[in-house]
């Protein structure tokens, strides 16, 4: 910005406030989350500021229609190159043609909780401060945006209406890759950073609240006034650095469930584009040249890398780029104005321009809401236990209380018991479950109206009430959890000894094998196969017993070298005879089981894990019934082996449930 003190900035914006035309904004839709959203390039040709040569040269650009131009090519000046953007606004176009045309219809974002950038680029003279900020007789985007906003919110925000509006504002400039506060000049260079949800923060940056237009006046006058005096010293300064004003619209819900959004809006005065090789600039010019041109390089740049789909984009390269990561490839509605000017002179910084309009053109953002619940209803809680909690349950407190401190006067320590029981903290942790049923509650007890009384803005002890039996449950729902570990660990405990009882077995089983000298007669139990089991079930008139002693032939190797002396010693060892009766049993039971269980019944069998009782269930449904044990062998994933396995496993202990004969 260009203009002289801030006494005739005052008066310029005073009239830009006469001048303005009041502007509708179109109502605020709900909040969904919107499609990904380009960011829309809009180009201004400024006319020429002297006449007199405007009447002795053609433009170097000419306009097709509204949105698309052509300017000659330097290679060959017979032809034209073709430029299409999303508006093209010629030479007698007016501030409010800009305005009304491309940055209106985003501004209905920020009430949305979505954010907005509009950026002024352009080589120096084409009339980028002229767009933004404009003059009294033509005030520029900044007044109108500004007084658009705050007439809208106060409009969406009156009383009676869903959400409260509160607007502030900030305003920078990056100089020479330092971000300077506009608004407290003394601060000195501030950090960008960017928080956990990806948004970026100035910390520091000096935040005026504004209610009216007088407001923003008030502090965006001197604000200026520093830049303009700057400029007075280093010659052109307000060209060479970056303006940025930032307007931060809060909303906040009035009703249930109270939510909070923040939108904001980035307007953007960019330092000339202009190739400064040409200017022939030295000393502190060529430095602030040289800051210039490396954030706009770097903007270049991560337009680039946005248009390619690169995995790096280089946002963090220059302090500029850094602060325009939401509005390029970012969260914002973004409109880029390229400012052209029409003389030749201009001619190589307006074809630079627009490639970089065009590039821009091609950029994605994907904006959203940016919305969050707050509990805002409660004020900090400085509560009587007593008010808290029933008369036992504070006497229970006070004990822990005098045990956790050592002291019997409550007061002693009175963080960690304000800490422990405050309702707002347990209402903020609360189950979101839970509290959506509350605020649906509080939504009905509201809509009866006088009859009945919204329990989050009913009087203290009420609500203390109300809190202490959420509190109540939250405890309930503890304990059950505790008792639900606690038989869990219980299961596995009596799993893992089972498990160890088998390995047992099955090492006796294996020692079994060995053929070495057996020091005492081993006892070992047999057990029959398959095919001798399903015989003697066959055979109704076998003997029933259940183990039967008998004596065995083992054939015995002596260690020593001598000529091997094999004996044959009758040994004890114990063989499992079962009767038919108990195997006719276990196999029916296994059948019963195959046929009625669930997957997780099967899965209580031997050798049945998750993966085959969901195949037993699953051909069930398909074949019907198992006819017979054996069957199971058709089960796709069961071998013949397996069945077998299985079978030996488990009809023991199936027919186990029913004793019959001696031991
Ligand atoms: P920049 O900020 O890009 O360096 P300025 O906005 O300062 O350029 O414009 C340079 C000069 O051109 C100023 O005197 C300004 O009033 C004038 N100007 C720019 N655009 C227009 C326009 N559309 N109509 C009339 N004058 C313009
Ligand atoms: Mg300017």
């Amino acid at each position: 910005m260009e203009a002289g003190s801030s006494a005739r900035l005052r008066r310029q914006m005073a009239t830009a406030t006469l001048g303005a035309h009041r502007c509708r904004l179109s109502k605020v839709g709900a909040s969904r989350r919107p499609p990904p959203a380009r960011v829309r390039v809009a180009v201004r040709l400024r006319p020429f500021l002297d006449e007199a040569a405007g009447a002795s040269e053609p433009p170097c650009v000419q306009a097709i229609d509204s949105s698309s131009l052509e300017v000659a090519n330097w290679r060959n000046y017979q032809e034209t190159l073709k430029y299409q953007f999303d508006a093209f606004y010629g030479e007698r176009s007016s501030q409010q043609d800009i305005y009304a045309g491309s940055v209106q219809p985003i501004l209905r974002h920020l009430l949305e909780g979505q954010n907005a950038s509009v950026l002024a680029y352009g080589p120096t003279g084409a009339g980028k401060t002229h767009t933004m900020l404009g003059s009294p007789e033509q005030p520029g985007v900044i007044p109108r945006a500004l007084m658009d906003l705050l007439q809208l919110t106060r409009e969406e925000g009156a009383e009676g209406r869903p959400w409260a509006f509160s607007v502030t504002m900030s305003y920078l400039e990056i100089y020479q890759e330092k971000v300077l506060d506009l608004l407290d000049p003394a601060s000195g260079d501030l950090v960008i950073r960017e928080d956990c949800r990806g948004n970026i923060l100035i910390p520091g940056l000096t935040q005026k609240p504004i209610t009216s237009f007088t407001d923003f006046e008030q502090h965006f006058l001197p604000a200026s006034g520093n830049r303009t005096v700057g400029a007075t010293r280093l010659n052109q300064r307000s060209s060479r650095s970056h303006a940025v004003l930032l307007v931060k619209v809060d909303q906040r819900e009035r009703l249930a469930p109270f939510r909070q959004r923040e939108g904001k809006l980035y307007l953007i005065d960019l330092a000339g584009s202009e190739d400064n090789r040409r200017t022939g600039n030295q000393g502190l010019r060529l430095k602030e040249s040289g800051a210039i041109n490396t954030s706009l390089f770097v903007l270049g740049k991560v337009v680039d890398a946005l248009n390619q789909g690169l995995p790096r984009v280089p946002y963090r390269d220059s302090k500029l780029t850094r602060l325009l990561q939401d509005s390029l490839g970012g969260s914002a509605h973004s409109i880029l104005i390229a400012n052209i000017a029409p003389e030749r002179r201009f001619y190589l910084d307006t074809v630079s321009a627009l490639n970089f309009a065009a590039r821009s053109k091609e950029v994605v953002n994907r904006p959203f809401t940016n919305e969050r619940l707050q509990l805002h209803v409660l004020p900090p809680v400085k509560l009587s236990q007593k008010e808290l909690l029933g008369p036992s349950e504070e006497k229970r407190t006070r004990g822990c209380e005098e045990e956790d401190t050592g002291s019997l006067e409550p007061a002693a320590a009175p963080a960690p018991a304000s800490q422990r029981f405050s309702p707002l903290q347990k209402l903020s942790n609360m189950d979101p479950a839970m509290l959506e049923r509350l605020l649906s509650l509080d939504r009905m007890l509201g809509s009866q109206g006088s009859q009945g009384t919204p329990l989050l803005s009913t009087p203290k002890r009420e609500r203390m009430v109300l809190l202490k039996t959420v509190e109540e449950k939250d405890l309930e729902i503890e304990r059950l959890k505790m008792k639900q570990k606690e038989l869990e660990a219980k299961v596995l405990a009596q799993e893992a000894t089972e498990e160890e009882e088998k390995n047992s077995l099955s090492s006796v089983q294996s020692l079994s094998h060995r053929t070495v000298t057996v020091a005492k007669p081993l006892k070992k139990a047999v057990v029959m196969p398959l095919q001798l089991i399903q015989e003697q079930a066959a055979s109704p008139h076998t003997e029933i017993h259940v183990l039967k002693k008998r004596g065995r032939k083992r054939k015995l190797k002596t260690l020593d070298n001598s000529e091997p002396q094999e004996e044959e010693k009758v040994e004890d060892c114990w063989e499992l005879q079962i009767c038919p009766e108990l195997l006719a049993h276990g196999r029916q039971k296994i059948l019963d089981l195959l046929n009625e269980g669930s997957a997780r019944d099967l899965r209580s069998l031997h050798r049945i894990g998750q993966k085959k009782a969901q195949l037993i269930v699953g051909w069930r449904k398909l074949h019907g019934p198992f006819r017979q044990v054996e069957d199971l062998e058709r089960v796709e994933g069961i071998s013949a082996r397996q069945m077998e396995s299985f079978l030996k496993a488990n009809i023991l202990g199936l027919a186990a449930g029913r004793r019959c004969g001696p031991p």
